[in-house]
């Protein structure tokens, strides 16, 4: 049984319908918080939702499609408003990582990619953290790739988004930090979700790459979220955490 650590606070987690969003909703519920479970598809978020309820948490689905600054904005309106007018907790996790060579990218996929990676994140940030920092404290969690940190061919249009939102990281917490939020990212590596175990060879090659030598589940880059994300990391700030089977290490 998790501890109740984050007993009456609100965490907001974007691309929570599947994945390590779905993941990280379930562990913040297991630790007491009240969680926002954000996507675009309802029967998956409400899937999400009832599973947490069903363990006794607190959790509630709201509808968004981050590609545009005005929905992210709705969003977060939306949040505060089934919250009790606050977030204390924001993880930016949604997003999408198309591979493929840079001469064959449309602009359309580039600009597609830069608006749910980057963009939501700077506007959710830009609507959530002042309402943190007026209250004295928060905590922002990004997640990033190890394709942020390695060239890996394919991955250049993906890998520079994440590359964003690591400096993001730590501009962010050089602007929030002072008021008692903290902004950490996880970089993360090879990991199995409904997206990835569609193309399975080359997940399990690409974590062959890692010291652990295999992908991690759902649950394990949910656990360093977390742990990001409660009080027991207070002195934590503008990290970019790699959890990764130790492949950025090597
Ligand atoms: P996933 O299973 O594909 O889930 C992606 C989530 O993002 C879904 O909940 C999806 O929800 C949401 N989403 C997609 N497009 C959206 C849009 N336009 N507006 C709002 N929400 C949208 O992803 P995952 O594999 O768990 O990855 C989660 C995060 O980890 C991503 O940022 C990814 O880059 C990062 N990451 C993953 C891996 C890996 O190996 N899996 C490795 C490194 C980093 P709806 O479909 O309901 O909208």
């Amino acid at each position: 049984m998790a501890s109740a650590s984050m007993q009456g606070k609100v965490a907001l987690v974007t691309g929570a319908t599947s994945g390590i969003g779905a993941a990280t909703a379930e562990a913040l519920a297991e630790r007491g918080a009240h969680v926002l479970v954000a996507g675009r598809d309802a029967a998956r978020g409400e899937h999400v939702v009832g599973a947490i309820r069903e363990r006794g948490g607190r959790a509630g689905f709201v509808s968004a499609d981050l590609r545009d600054a005005t929905a992210v904005r709705r969003l977060a309106l939306d949040a505060l408003g089934l919250a009790g007018g606050r977030v204390d907790v924001l993880v930016n996790n949604a997003g999408v990582y198309p591979f493929g060579p840079t001469k064959d990218t449309e602009e359309s996929l580039f600009d597609a990619v830069y608006a749910l990676n980057v963009k939501a994140p700077f506007y959710l940030v830009a609507e959530l953290a002042p309402g943190m920092a007026e209250r004295g404290g928060g905590a922002i969690v990004n997640v990033s790739t190890i394709a942020a940190a390695l060239g890996f061919s394919g991955m250049a249009l993906y890998g520079s988004s994440k590359a964003a939102l690591n400096l993001l990281t730590k501009a962010w917490a050089a602007e929030y930090g002072p008021r008692g939020v903290r902004v950490n990212a996880v970089q993360v590596g090879p990991t199995r979700t409904e997206t990835t175990a569609q193309a399975e060879e080359e997940l399990r090659s690409l974590a062959a790459q890692a010291p652990a030598g295999r992908p991690a589940s759902a649950a394990e880059i949910a656990a360093a979220i977390v742990y990001l994300a409660d009080d027991e990391a207070s002195f934590v700030q503008g990290a970019v955490l790699p959890v990764d089977g130790g492949r950025t290490a090597v």
